[in-house]
């Protein structure tokens, strides 16, 4: 078995040798996808090393993290999104992009098969030496009744420019409606119709993950403030709701940090549905039940705009990959090993990094002989099993130190069973990196790193694991509050946290082009407010 064989490599380490050469002929490296993934992979990968292909149905990159902005009309498409051409040069090589959709992996032959748009039937041909898989997720309805076809989901541009059409035409039939109402004030009693413009105007948004906490801020300032100073007459009948199925908002946060949010989202007159979960969601009206209280009966609500934030579906070119794997048919989502590998595809050369993967080791108790065998004559201990990490999370991710506290888990002589049992602790404890935009481009930048500096050299040396660097969470929460988790500090709003939270995304935006609208359109909606389109 292959693990064996890098085991007893890794073990003996001094008689590894260094064999470079040079290829002449650049190998082909196909990259699916635009996203967060595939374009740092693109930005960091050697063209002069690799012939690079970018294939995407979509000609942008977009940055998702503020897209929420997006809906609200703070901030413009221009901040947001990149054009893949713009990133396709350099050092005088160029890659190569191609507006297509993939639409089969066939690794047997090292070809994928992808076609121009939904509706064609032209199928395009194209091979690879090493295809690069960064297609991301889909929102995952959960099946729920009424989802797909009601409520506006928040993946990309084009969603954000929908939620903020949808808003805004329905405040314009209220408006008009109100005006009607005003005329013949004297004469009939509106009450009917005064229910009728709040239900209209009734914002939910499902999910208290960062995402969702975002929108319904963004839209919240939209309300108090623009819609507030300019069309007063409509500002009393709006509504913002947010449900979340847990106890918390932002639940990955800290409890200070959820509570915070709650509290300034009461300032921020956001209705705050806690432990509630939608089951139904028909043409005006919005079920949901308590998770807790199972007696509790379901309410039913009227929503003139819905939007869901919550959840993770993968794509159909992934589901039926994995069905193409027979190590992977059971897999509800691609599996890669540690060196971000697809696990069960003989040729070793397709990868998968962001929301389409999951990182799946090799069980440490499955080799607990090995282990041993590398701890050499040291007694078994976790302080051994810690002074030999670092080489051992090369197979063993799991065993870095970055991802299993040795100090909270210290253990002094164990016998064979306690091992076993002690790893078996340690492999239940790993967790893939969660999917996010910052996992994503790390993966990436490793990924290629691996690609210009071993794979291309052809040599032996030990490729060392995949392990993600938490850097922190941010979520803006309203009214020029931000909140940050960070690894040893925690914010809770204040008067500069926004001018933070400006700046950590002025740096990650990926070109001068994004940062001039950035602060262009951040200056408009100070001075002149959010537009009304
Ligand atoms: P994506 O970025 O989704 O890219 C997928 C790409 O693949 C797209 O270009 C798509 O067009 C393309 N594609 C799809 N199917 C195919 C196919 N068959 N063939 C070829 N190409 C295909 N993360 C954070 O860390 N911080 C945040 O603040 C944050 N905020 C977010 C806000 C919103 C509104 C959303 C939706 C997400 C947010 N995320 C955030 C999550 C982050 O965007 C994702 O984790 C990240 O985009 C994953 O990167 P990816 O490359 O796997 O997929
Ligand atoms: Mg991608
Ligand atoms: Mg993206
Ligand atoms: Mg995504
Ligand atoms: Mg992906």
């Amino acid at each position: 078995m292959g693990v064996f064989r890098t085991m007893s490599s890794f073990c003996d380490s001094n008689k590894l040798k260094n064999v470079n050469y040079i290829n002449k002929k650049r190998e082909k490296v196909v990259i699916l996808g635009s996203g967060w993934g595939g374009i740092h992979f693109l930005l960091n990968i050697d063209f002069q090393k690799y012939d690079v292909t970018l294939v995407s149905p979509r000609n942008y990159f977009t940055f998702t993290p503020l897209l929420p902005c997006l809906c609200s009309g703070t901030l413009n498409v221009d901040s947001c999104s990149e054009r893949i051409d713009s990133l396709l040069k350099k050092n005088n090589v160029s890659g190569k992009y191609l507006k297509l959709e993939c639409t089969d992996i066939v690794y047997k032959d090292k070809y994928i098969t992808c076609k121009e748009d939904t509706n064609s039937n032209n199928e395009i041909k194209i091979n690879y030496d090493y295809l690069i898989i960064s297609v991301g997720a889909q929102t995952n309805s959960f099946n729920i009744k009424g989802v797909d076809k009601y409520a506006f989901y928040i993946k990309d541009i084009i969603d954000a420019l929908k939620i903020r059409t949808k808003f805004i035409s329905n405040l314009e039939a209220c408006l008009k409606e109100i005006k009607k109402n005003n005329m013949s004030e004297k004469c009939i009693n509106n009450t009917m119709n005064d229910e009728l413009v709040k239900n209209m105007l009734h914002v939910v948004v499902v999910g208290g993950g960062p995402t969702g906490v975002e929108v319904a801020a963004e839209l919240a300032d939209f309300v108090n403030k623009d819609i507030k100073n300019k069309y007063k007459q409509v500002y009393k009948y709006i509504s913002i709701t947010i449900v979340e199925g847990g106890n918390n908002l932002l639940p990955t946060f800290t409890q200070n940090i959820s509570n915070f949010t709650k509290e300034n989202f009461k300032k921020l007159k956001i209705n705050v549905y806690t432990n509630y979960h939608v089951t139904e969601i028909d043409e005006n009206h919005f079920y949901i039940k308590s998770s807790i209280n199972k007696n509790e009966e379901p309410k039913k609500i009227p929503y003139g705009l819905i939007i869901w934030a919550s959840g993770l579906a993968q794509t159909p070119l992934i589901n039926n990959f994995i069905k193409k794997i027979p190590e992977q048919v059971n897999n509800r989502i691609l599996n890669v090993n540690q060196h971000l590998k697809v696990i069960g595809i003989p040729t070793n050369d397709i990868y998968a990094i962001g929301d389409c993967k999951k990182i799946e080791p090799i069980k440490s108790h499955e080799h607990m002989d090995e282990i041993i065998n590398c701890l050499g004559d040291s007694k078994v201990t976790s302080d051994t099993l810690k002074n030999k990490s670092d080489e051992l999370s090369n197979i063993f991710p799991q065993l870095s130190n970055k991802k299993w506290d040795y100090n909270k888990n210290k253990k002094t002589e164990m016998n064979q069973k306690e091992f076993e049992e002690y790893l078996m602790m340690v492999d239940q404890n790993y967790k893939s990196p969660p999917p996010t935009a910052q996992n994503a481009k790390q993966e990436a930048f490793y990924l290629s790193n691996i690609f210009n500096n071993h794979l291309y050299y052809k040599n032996n040396n030990i490729i060392p694991p995949f392990i993600e660097k938490w850097k922190g969470s941010l979520a803006y929460i309203g009214n020029h509050q931000v909140v940050a988790h960070l690894p040893f500090y925690e914010i809770k709003g204040g008067p500069l946290s926004f001018t933070f939270w400006k700046i950590i995304y002025m740096q990650m935006l990926l070109t001068w082009k994004s940062r001039f609208n950035f602060i262009f359109s951040f200056l408009r909606t100070k001075i002149y407010g959010r537009p009304f389109y």
